[in-house]
This record gives C-alpha cells, sequence and structure tokens, in this order.
C-alpha cells in the first residue's frame, strides 16, 4: 500500500467525522468559501476517487493544487492532511494528470541549472564573493552553510544570506559553502507533486552531503530546512540540520554578538515551512526581541496565516496568492507595526508585493542591530521607523 491508498482510512475517519474545524483557519477556504477548496472536502474528493465514484476533472485537479500546504488545517486536525494533499497531487501525475503548466518547467530547470528558477549556475556563487568563505572540501568542516536556491540565485534576496555569513563570522562560528555546487534540496518538486523526481534528486543530495564528512548543515531557507531535515533523518544520517535563526539566536544568547537595540515596533512572520512544518517559532522571535519591539499578530505561531506563495499557488493561482498576501499584510499593518521581520525568501518576496510597510530579513534586522552596536553610535534608533 502505498501513496494516496496508504490514507483511506485517514479519509473515510473525515468523511465519517466531516467536522469542518478545519474550515476555519484554511486561508484559500477562507477566501474562496468553495468547499471542495479546504480538507474537508479535498479528503472527499480523494475518497470518492479511491472508491471510483468519480473520474479526475479539472476540478478535481484544482481541489489538489489549490492549497498551500501550509499546514494549518493539521492544527485543527489529527489526520495528517497536508501528506493527503501530497500524496494527491502524486496520485494524479501517476494516472497521467500533466503537471500544471506554471510548474512543469520545475524539473527541466533543477536538471539543466541545479536550481527551479533558470538561472545559470554560477548565479548560485554570486552571493558570496567578496566574503572569503572556504569552499566545502571532504573531512575540512564540521559546520556547512547551506544558501538555498531561492534566496542564492535572486539577487535582491542576497542580502540574508550575506548577513547570516557575516554574522556567524563575527560570532567565531568556523563554517564552509558548496557554492556553485550546492544542489537544489527539492522542496518544490515534493510540494507539485513530482515525488520520484524528488526522491531521486534526494538520494544524490544526501550522498554528496555525506561525502563531505560535516556534521551540522546550517541553511537560510525554511523549505532546504524542512526537506533537508526529514531527508536526512529518514536516510538514518547523523548529519544534524538547523535553521539560521536556531544558530544565530543561540550566539546571541551567549554575548557572542554585540548588538544595539531600538524601540522600533515590529511584528514576525512565521513562515509554513519553519514554524508549523518545522517547529521553529521563538528562535526567530528571540532575535527580533533582541533588536526591537516584537508585536505579535492576531494569528502567530502555529495559528499563522499563510503569506500565499507556497506550494506552487503563487505561479498557479496568482489571484488568489496576492490576496492571501494583502490579508497578511493588512494584519500585520494592525499591529501598528512598521516593519514585518521574516526569514523566508518566499515569504519576503511575497510579502513585498503589497505596499505600505517595510519587510525585512531576519538576519539583515540582526546585522544592522550588530552594527551598529559595533559602532556604538546609536544610529539605528534614528534609522528606525
Ligand atoms: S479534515 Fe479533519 S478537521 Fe477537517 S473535516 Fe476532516 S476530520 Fe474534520
Ligand atoms: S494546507 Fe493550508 S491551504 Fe491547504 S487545505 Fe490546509 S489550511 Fe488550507
Amino acid at each position: 500500500m502505498s501513496g494516496l491508498e496508504e490514507f483511506r482510512d485517514e479519509l473515510e475517519t473525515c468523511f465519517g467525522t466531516s467536522c469542518g474545524f478545519c474550515e476555519r483557519g484554511c486561508p484559500v477556504y477562507q477566501a474562496m468559501k468553495i468547499k471542495t477548496l479546504c480538507m474537508k472536502g479535498r479528503n472527499r474528493t480523494m475518497l470518492g476517487l479511491l472508491q471510483g465514484k468519480f473520474e479526475i476533472s479539472p476540478a478535481v485537479v484544482q481541489a489538489a493544487f489549490e492549497c498551500t500546504l501550509c499546514g494549518n488545517c493539521d492544527r485543527w486536525c489529527s489526520l495528517k492532511n497536508t501528506e493527503h494533499t501530497r500524496a494527491f497531487r502524486e496520485y494524479l501525475m501517476k494516472h497521467g494528470v500533466e503537471p500544471m503548466k506554471e510548474h512543469s518547467s520545475i524539473l527541466l530547470s533543477i536538471k539543466n541549472y541545479g536550481n527551479p528558477w533558470f538561472q545559470p549556475r554560477s548565479a548560485r556563487n554570486r552571493w558570496s564573493r567578496g566574503l572569503n568563505l572556504p569552499k566545502a572540501a571532504p573531512g575540512q568542516q564540521d559546520v556547512l552553510f547551506f544558501a538555498g536556491c531561492t534566496s542564492a540565485v535572486t539577487k535582491q534576496l542576497n542580502k540574508g544570506l550575506v548577513a547570516s555569513a557575516k554574522l556567524l563570522q563575527k560570532a567565531g562560528v568556523k563554517f564552509a559553502i558548496m557554492g556553485q555546487d550546492e544542489p537544489c534540496c527539492g522542496s518544490t518538486l515534493l510540494r507539485v507533486g513530482q515525488t520520484d523526481a524528488f526522491k531521486e534528486l534526494s538520494e544524490e543530495n544526501i550522498k554528496k552531503l555525506e561525502a563531505l564528512g560535516i556534521k551540522k548543515i546550517v541553511t537560510a531557507c525554511p523549505g532546504c530546512y524542512t526537506t533537508l531535515k526529514k531527508a536526512l533523518e529518514e536516510s538514518g544520517s547523523k548529519i544534524k540540520v538547523e535553521h539560521i535563526s536556531q544558530e544565530i539566536a543561540r550566539l546571541v544568547k551567549q554575548g557572542k554578538l554585540k548588538l544595539k537595540k531600538s524601540s522600533e515596533r515590529m511584528t514576525y512572520h512565521d513562515p509554513c515551512h519553519l514554524g508549523r512544518l518545522g517547529g521553529v517559532f521563538e528562535e526567530p522571535r528571540d532575535i527580533v526581541k533582541a533588536v526591537a519591539n516584537l508585536i505579535e499578530m492576531p494569528n502567530n505561531r502555529y495559528e499563522s496565516r499563510c503569506c500565499g506563495a507556497g506550494a506552487g499557488l503563487q505561479s498557479a493561482f496568482p489571484k488568489l496568492s496576492k490576496d492571501l498576501a494583502a490579508k497578511r499584510v493588512a494584519e500585520a499593518k494592525a499591529t501598528g507595526a512598521t516593519t514585518i521581520v521574516t526569514s523566508c525568501p518566499f515569504c519576503e518576496t511575497q510579502l513585498r508585493t503589497v505596499p505600505g510597510i517595510k519587510v525585512m530579513d531576519l538576519l539583515e534586522l540582526l546585522l544592522d542591530a550588530v552594527e551598529s552596536g559595533e559602532k556604538g553610535n546609536g544610529q539605528r534608533n534614528e534609522k528606525a521607523g
């Protein structure tokens, strides 16, 4: 038994229960109010397919893909709902459904360029130029800083990586990077249902990482964090995976980074992959609290609302994706905060599409405070706000 069939009992449980608790926090259902687009309806659709009660149709494909895999439904339910949706997408691919045209290029790009964004391999190295970072070599390092495709090949997102590397250097952490040889973690393939391609890529990645003899991966990308962590744990590997906020929050606590705190009001947006799906809620908050005045949005931590960029929604359903971003920004503005701080390249780009509030990467914010602390000139307070 594998794939969707593996979840048949859970789908029947949902059908019998039909409680609808999952509707409350589902950003897609709350925006669209279409019953097939929340887990209650989607689970029924999957069960109907397995029971042969209906066939694959455009509405069925829409029900599979119009979901950000944000995991809010798992918060309200003991069933593994996001796993159902991922298996649903895989089931459709295996039954001859073409990937959504917006998603079909992902595999091609990863095969040709090593990233999902059709950027040349050399672009992955660009962010680290001038930083004098050692390249990982077998047996030469314990810690690998894993940049992730999106931040590495997108010029506007390079700042967060530069800040991460500088902060690690300032705190005396010895680490290396893979540069141009860093592979794609395959997260996007997994989310859009291309499971076989993901498994192949992931097996290759594990071999490459093991060959480096590293003990720990520190990554700046929440998608890489959850994907690499799960893949390495399932393979029995001893390599530990941490998100950069975990490593840096510890260094701040140990007093290894001298920083200057401002009184600026800032709010923190939990990236779904880092928070609900990765279980990292407090370390990013510890960093924001160390440098500014943290004001929580009503929907925070497990109840945080997705920015709308995840799981291919941004490319396949841009209008809905934008609406979700606008809702989240409106929630942030209502707190009176001047800045939304986040720690995910997708969330950062997505939230920036809505005008009216500053959006900042967590590590960029911290580097700013550390550099002000080093100068001891108190400039951050005046600059902020
Ligand atoms: S998915 Fe869970 S919360 Fe939603 S209707 Fe089914 S059992 Fe209830
Ligand atoms: S993963 Fe998020 S968008 Fe998808 S059904 Fe669950 S709550 Fe809704």
